[in-house]
Parts: C-alpha cells; structure tokens; sequence
C-alpha cells in the first residue's frame, strides 16, 4: 500500500509543494510530486498537517469486512447500478421517470411507489436495472467521497439545444476519476430543430468520443418526455452490463452500502441499503456506518415488504439504532455482541474526527450575533466541485426568512486557506467546508480569530444544522 504525493495532497486538500517541503525536513530530500510514500511516511505527513488519519477499523478485520473476495465460482449476475448525471434542467428527473414507466411490474398488489433513493425496473425480457434516483453527481461524489463504490454505469443526459455545460463537464470529469463507463442520452429530441450530431461533435472537446466519432462511448437520442429511444437506451445499458459482467455471489451474508438514510417520525431511523453481495434477509443483525440494528422489515422502492434481497437490490431497512449516511458501508455480523462492537468503535472514529473542528460552533456563532442584533448570518463555503459549491449556495440562500438572511460573503473550490479566514473573521462567519479541509495555517488563524470551521460531507447535514440554527435564534415564534 503506497501512495503519491499529490494523491495525498489532494485528499487532504493540502499543496503537493507543502509536502515535498515537509519530507526534505524528514530527511526525504529530493523528493516529487509522484514520489511514493510508505503508509508510515504518509501517516507522519497526516499527523504533520494536522490531519486525521481513518484507517479500516481493526474491529472491521476482525469480523471479515475487508479483503475477503468470492470464489469465482460462486458468483452470479447481477443487474447493473445506474447513476444519472448531467446540468441542470437538462431532463435528469424526467429521465428517471421516464425509466421507472418502464418497469412491467410496477403497480404490484398493495404497493405505493415511494421514493427510496433508488429503484429497480425489471424488462420484459426479465431482466433487471437498478437506478439511484437521487440525480446529479453532488450524491455521486458524496457517496465516492465516503468510499462507497455503488455505480456501475454513468447516464450523462444532455439537452441537445442548450449543449455541453459546467455540471455536464463535472458529470463527465467524476465520471472518468471514478472510472465508470458512461453512456450519453441527448435529450429533447422531441423539440423543433433537434440537432444530436451538435452535441456528439461537442464532446469531442471534452475527450468524449462516442461511437460514431469513432470512439468507444455509448450515445443515444432521447425524449424523455415524449418517452422516446427509452428502449435504445436501455439495451445500451445492458450491452455495458455484459461488457462488465457483473456479478456477484447471493449466498452470504449481506454487504452494500447506504444510498439514503432519514429519521421517521413514526417508524425511526430508516435507511435505503443497495446490497452489493450476498443476500439480506429479515431478522439479519447488521452494522451500517457507526449505527448497527437488526433487519425489522424491509420495503422495496414499490412498498412492498421483502423478506430476502439480493444484489443490486435496493431496500428501505427498520430496525436501525439511529440514522447512518449516505455512502456508509454495511455488513452483516453473525451476532448482536459483534455489531454493537464494531459500530460503537467506529462512533469512536468519528468522535475522533469531528472534535477537530470549530473553536465555536454555528450555535455560539449566533449567541455572538444576537447580542450584536445582527439579522444577517453570514457564512463563507468552500467545496471539492464547483457544482457543490453551486448546490450549496443555492440551498443556502433558500432558508433565508424575512427575519434572518443567510449571506454567503464568499464561495469557491478547494481547501480552506489563510485568506477564507481572514475574510470570514472580519464579519464573524463561521466556514463551511464541503468534502474539504482546512490547511495547516488556516486552522491556526482560525483558532486564534475565533472563527468557526464546520466540515460536512452531506449537504442535507448542513442545511437541517444551519436550519435548527435559524431556529433557534428566531424563538418559537418561527
Ligand atoms: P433536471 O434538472 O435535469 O432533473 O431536469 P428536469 O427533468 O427537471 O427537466 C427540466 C425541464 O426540461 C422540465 O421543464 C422538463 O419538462 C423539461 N424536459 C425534460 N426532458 C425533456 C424532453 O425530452 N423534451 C422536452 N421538450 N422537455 C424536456
């Protein structure tokens, strides 16, 4: 196990030049931006910075989560886990409607679709296709980002009449890092004046050639509201899924990853687990991120009750002991001594990792304001992408009221630096930072300016926090 420089670098959001820097102190002189580093040179560079280190948990070895594979031959297919992604109005929601209308068993006794993050169509040829219905490559990245690997095939949908735009550009860059095959649907195809070949010459530019550019990538011409080339569209998908040959091996114990996860007020913490091998079943006992609990009931995405899921299935769970995220793995365990074990040793990580954070947390930040009679909150966003930096400020500026507004005094990609600090301390703004960190230095002024750091990962963590936080700084009378 090695690892780059820049690879470091990027994933603590740190220069490679800082760290080459530190290993010439470390008697590491000489050394680039490709240099490998040994998990211990790496680890002393984490620590160095400032940083947290999360390693696989020695619980999670324990129980056989890690580095088990299947024998081959125990191995079935699997249908295929499908991602939508693509800019803003380009039809991705439409699309996934236009796909669930596909499925030949929809409308089964006593069933009420019901939005589950996910869900499966199954062809008239008996075949099968997962969707993750949550579009747009934010839930990809966030998912990827938690090392949860779920999509097996990217839809890039692009509207042929408004073109390649930054979100289809970040689509396809997330796309082509987490080397998944992508098929691009154009889209529209039912307006005046459809040109496909516009778009398919337009990919070009971003080093998409589709087949009859001459490359290798998928293409087909959709509407999905007129439910055009669906059929296309889907044998596309199928052809990518043979050339993948998923599978996967049904008779173990069960292993996915969360796809969404909520606190019911009735039912409790629910979460929608894709499993990804073995078969889960009713009564299982299970760890899923820091929570653990036993398999109450599970729904499918039409709301009917399963007792056993396979692969590529997805599944709304009850029997949680609090709510997991987005992204977290899930296994299995033989009994209730061993979840409980691993799930609160992973707690223990991620106190860990959240007590770096913030001098001053977003309730204090508003204890300072509501002495000041301040009616505006100001904040400052950093993120990975430009496209959740994007997500998060519009999300953010929608909860302003008529009695307090969010200003977002500053919004960018990449780590958070000295200069984030300096302007947030000027107005007292706490820092959001989205799938990044703050440097070394920064984390130091930011200690002595008082000025809150918060990371997140999941934006519906940071909006439901920011939200409770208008709250209660307005009183009851909100
Ligand atoms: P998303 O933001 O990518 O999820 O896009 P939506 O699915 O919400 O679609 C955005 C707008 O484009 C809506 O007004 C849709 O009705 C429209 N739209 C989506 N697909 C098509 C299509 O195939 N043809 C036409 N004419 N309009 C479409």
């Amino acid at each position: 196990e090695s690892i780059t420089v820049q690879e470091l670098a990027n994933r603590m959001a740190e220069r490679a030049s800082d760290i080459v820097r530190l290993l010439s102190k470390l008697d590491m002189p000489g050394s680039s931006y490709e240099t490998e580093l040994d998990q211990d040179t790496a680890e002393l560079v984490i620590s160095e910075f400032g940083h947290n280190i999360v390693r696989v948990s020695d619980a999670d070895v324990e129980v056989g989560m890690v580095g088990e594979a299947d024998d081959p031959a125990t191995l079935v297919k699997r249908p295929p886990v499908v991602t939508i992604m693509g800019h803003v109005d380009h039809g991705k929601t439409s699309l996934l409607d236009a796909l669930r209308g596909t499925d030949v068993v929809k409308g089964e006794a006593g069933g009420i679709t019901q939005h589950i993050g996910a869900y499966q169509v199954t062809l008239p040829g008996g075949e099968a296709v997962t969707f993750l219905d949550t579009p747009g490559h934010e839930a990809f990245t966030e998912m990827r980002g938690r090392g949860a690997k779920v999509t097996d095939i990217v839809i890039i949908v692009v509207a042929w009449d408004d073109g390649i735009m930054p979100q289809t550009i970040e689509a396809i860059n997330h796309t082509k890092a987490a080397g998944v095959p992508m098929i691009v649907a154009i889209n529209k195809m039912d307006k005046a004046g459809a040109d496909a070949g516009r778009i398919r010459q337009a990919l070009l530019q971003y080093d998409v050639q589709v087949e009859s550019m001459g490359g290798e990538v998928q293409d087909v011409e959709v509407s999905a509201v007129k439910k055009t080339g669906l059929d296309e569209l889907i044998e596309k998908i199928l052809l990518q899924a043979e050339i993948l040959e998923l599978k996967a091996n049904p008779n173990r114990a069960a292993e996915g990853s969360v796809i969404e996860a909520k606190l019911d007020k009735g039912r409790g913490p629910l979460a929608t687990v894709l499993v990804q091998r073995g078969t889960l079943k009713v009564g299982d006992v299970f760890v899923v991120g820091a929570e653990w609990g036993k398999v109450r009931a599970m729904l499918n995405d039409k709301g009917v009750q399963v007792k056993t899921a396979g692969p590529s299935l997805p599944v709304e769970i009850l029997g949680l002991s609090g709510v997991p995220r987005a992204g977290d793995p899930f296994m299995v365990v033989e009994n209730e001594a061993r979840a409980r074990e691993v799930a609160s040793y992973r707690a223990g990580l991620e106190t860990a990792k959240r007590t770096v954070s913030a001098p001053a947390d977003l309730a204090s930040m508003f204890m300072a304001l509501k002495s000041a009679k301040a009616m505006e909150y100001p904040l400052v966003i950093k993120g990975d992408v430009q496209g959740s930096v994007e997500a998060i400020v519009s999300a953010v500026n929608k909860i302003s009221t008529d009695l307090i507004r969010v200003r977002v005094l500053h919004s960018g990609v990449g780590g958070i630096t000295e200069s984030d600090v300096n302007l947030a301390a000027a107005s007292k703004a706490p820092i959001i930072g989205f799938g990044v960190r703050a440097n070394a230095k920064a984390r130091e002024f930011a200690q002595r300016d008082g000025v809150a750091l918060k990371y997140y990962d999941v934006i519906y963590d940071l909006i439901d926090e920011l939200k409770l936080a208008l709250a209660g700084q307005l009183g009851p009378e909100m």
